[in-house]
């Protein structure tokens, strides 16, 4: 059952108005750019016209995730249009859902493929087909749409097919005991029901989550009644996708790890609602197996091509590494849920780690390439897609205009556009500052309004200005993050310094706050030696550097090839400065690194050193932030460097 627990909620997207600094440019790009790239996209290859159900035999399918696609976009605009208005952007949007509506089937199914394409085939293969996943994202994109505009078509459309659904799934007689393949559907539904107040969506949610893994396998039940053998499953085990057990007997992030941190978060919010204890252990366990041994120093997650996902602990290759650009942020949306949840920090650290590194590398600097998988090396001819084709087409890995499976771009869209929202929560009497950077927010702390505006150029600055505005003083607290990467800081309130600790990660602040009131945090963010844990083979004998919450690469392009033969001895100097030309301005550090090479090399490929005699050579280094390599001139790059 349903019962209202208080936890903290975030910032509703169109509160936070975010001006210039990293997020503001990053946002702007995503709007002008982005987002009009990506519809051009979904109009040249078909995904547009795919609504109106026009394909006939001969003509080229359509893709079961299309859906998902549209869904993606119209939530990236609805927030774009929360806080920027664009009145053509927004015709465009109503068009594509006039469409969407003109494609609902009369008992309220709406999924392209299987209605224009294989019509037999509906809900008959949910382990792989991802009806429910389409119907997630499109729901999402329903729920942000309304919100943004007012405008209930498209939600109005989701509710009767969301209809269609739970007539269609459950454990009432004469329904299927379905679930998803690929989750997402769940944590939809719980913001369906919020949207609507209808609480059959949320016990839609709670059925797809508990069912899920549950004997007999659905999976098994639906293979056998098509006709085929579940032993030949493609993927050969359900930890693909996470329906091995049911979650509440999972202990370890596993499998596909977009699907898997998608029903992380959906537990999460089974969790905030219900308060389930059973439930909440099941996502402390797995989100600390999966910070402590499985997640890279970008957030990014998931090192394997082959199953998309997680492979077993401390298994982190750099060239080969997947780091799916979606599962950053599904990771991000997990994150969320967690600090609403727990109002601990750690989540946040985490959410910011994969925000500011494998999140934001998934997008160009001009906003209109993508990567799939963000790898932390880079070598001529080594393809994180291909690991063992041997030479593949691409001299570099470099980011695409499109994929067929365009999961990640549209993505990438709505994070970006909603980022506002992971800046702060709010409870009846805190109010919890997350990230830093420029913005103008109006939050609601019990039943006060407080304006509050931030001041800096953080990542690439240690100091936050905030100013508090409030109508007439008001008594609560501001908790702000002390993020873990920062081992010491100042805060004062106008002018007068605050000695406080942290706890739980934030440092709060309780008075009577007056209008104009100021709070300057300082975040020292001396540049970082981050050292890898032993276990991770890969990384051996190697660091990696970092400032803040960034994470810095060498590329090519700054310091020359052969990046595995660049070293940087232990007691090297090394300096952050900011480089205002480098991407509209980013932080970059430099130091005197050495290169181990021969002077020369003749002969076989193995010689004895004595022979060849390896020298070391001074070599200046330059690192700049992980998030915006491969924009420049082609070339090798590297995390992880190695340390002598
Ligand atoms: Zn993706």
């Amino acid at each position: 059952m349903i019962s209202e627990i208080q936890h903290t909620k975030s910032a509703p997207v169109k509160d936070v108005q975010i001006e210039g600094g990293l997020w503001g440019e990053r946002q702007a790009t995503n709007r002008n750019r982005t987002i009009p790239a990506i519809y051009h996209q979904m109009e040249i290859t078909g995904r547009v016209d795919a609504w109106r159900l026009k394909w006939k035999p001969g003509d080229p399918k359509p893709h079961i995730f299309w859906d998902s696609d549209m869904g993606k976009w119209l939530e990236a605009v609805a927030y774009s249009l929360m806080t920027h208005p664009d009145a053509a952007l927004e015709a465009q949007a109503d068009a594509v859902i006039d469409l969407i509506e003109q494609a609902q089937q009369p008992d309220g199914y709406l999924n392209i493929f299987f209605t224009a394409v294989e019509p037999e085939n509906r809900w008959k293969n949910l382990r792989d087909w991802h009806e429910l996943y389409d119907a997630g994202h499109l729901i999402e994109g329903a729920v942000a749409y309304a919100e943004a505009t007012g405008k209930r078509k498209l939600l109005d459309i989701m509710c009767r097919y969301t209809d269609h659904i739970d007539a269609r799934f459950g454990r009432d007689e004469g329904k299927l005991r379905g679930y998803c393949g690929h989750p997402e559907i769940e944590l939809a539904l719980v913001r369906l029901y919020h949207a609507t107040g209808e609480k059959r969506y949320f016990e839609l949610s709670k059925y797809f989550v508990d069912e899920r893994g549950q004997q007999p396998l659905y999976f098994d039940v639906e293979t056998v009644a098509r006709g085929e053998d579940p032993r030949n499953y493609w993927a050969k085990t359900y930890r693909y996708c996470q329906a091995h057990v049911p979650i509440r007997e999972q202990k370890t992030a596993m499998g596909h790890s977009v699907r898997a941190a998608y029903l992380y978060s959906g537990v999460a919010d089974i969790v905030a609602q219900t308060g389930d204890a059973e439930l909440a252990a099941v996502c402390k366990t797995i989100w600390d197996d999966l910070v402590q041994h499985q997640m890279y120093i970008t957030g990014g997650l998931g090192p394997a091509h082959a199953n998309e996902g997680f492979t077993f602990a401390y298994d982190l290759p750099n060239e080969t590494a997947y780091a799916e650009t979606c599962a950053a942020i599904a990771l991000v949306f997990w994150a969320q849920r967690m600090f609403n949840l727990e109002h601990d920090s750690r989540y946040v650290d985490v959410m910011e780690r994969a925000l500011y590194n494998g999140f934001l590398s998934g997008v160009s600097f001009e906003g209109r390439h993508f990567f799939y998988a963000n790898p932390l090396a880079s070598f001529p001819n080594v393809n994180p897609y291909d690991r063992f084709s041997g030479i593949t087409t691409e001299q570099h890995y470099h980011r695409e205009e499109w994929f067929d499976c365009a999961c990640c771009p549209p993505n990438l869209a709505r994070l970006i556009a909603s980022i506002g929202s992971y800046f702060y929560s709010t409870s009846n009497d805190t109010l919890f500052v997350h990230l830093y950077n420029q913005n103008r927010s109006t939050l609601t702390v019990g039943g006060t309004t407080v304006r509050l505006a931030q001041q800096t150029n953080y990542p690439w600055d240690e100091t936050v200005e905030m100013t508090v505005g409030v109508d007439a003083p008001a008594r609560f607290k501001m908790a702000l993050r002390i993020p873990d990467w920062c081992r010491s800081y100042t805060l004062s309130v106008n002018g007068a310094a605050v000695q406080a600790a942290a706890a739980r990660g934030y440092v709060t602040i309780e008075r009577e706050w007056a209008n104009g009131d100021t709070v300057t945090l300082r975040l020292a963010m001396p540049v970082e030696r981050m050292a890898p844990h032993p276990e991770i083979r890969q990384d051996a004998g190697c660091v990696a550097l970092q400032r803040g919450p960034v994470v810095y690469c060498l590329e090519q392009v700054d310091n020359g090839p052969r990046l595995a033969n660049v070293a940087l001895p232990r007691e090297a100097k090394l300096e952050a400065s900011f480089d205002a030309n480098l991407f509209g301005g980013v932080g970059v550090i430099s130091g005197e690194g050495v290169r181990v090479e021969p002077g020369e090399w003749q002969g076989s490929l193995y010689q004895p050193q004595s022979v060849v005699k390896v020298m070391q050579k001074p070599q200046p280094i330059k690192a700049i932030p992980y998030c915006f390599w491969a924009n420049r001139e082609p070339g090798e790059m590297r995390v992880w460097i190695r340390e002598i």
